[in-house]
């Protein structure tokens, strides 16, 4: 039996990441928050949004 060697993609994440303005760490969107406070609004993790709170 032939093991063949896979070459196949993993299949693309379709998940959507933002950039946090303050860690500058890629999170899913429902770890981020947006600071409507600041304007622009600042998008930024749950962490970093303790952190600014
Ligand atoms: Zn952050």
């Amino acid at each position: 039996m032939t093991v063949e060697a896979s070459d196949k993609q993993p299949p693309e994440e379709k998940t959507t990441t933002f950039t946090c303005r303050f860690c500058g760490q890629a999170r899913q969107l429902d770890e981020m928050r947006m600071l409507t406070r600041f304007f622009p609004p600042l998008v930024v993790c749950r962490e970093c949004e303790k952190v600014t709170a």
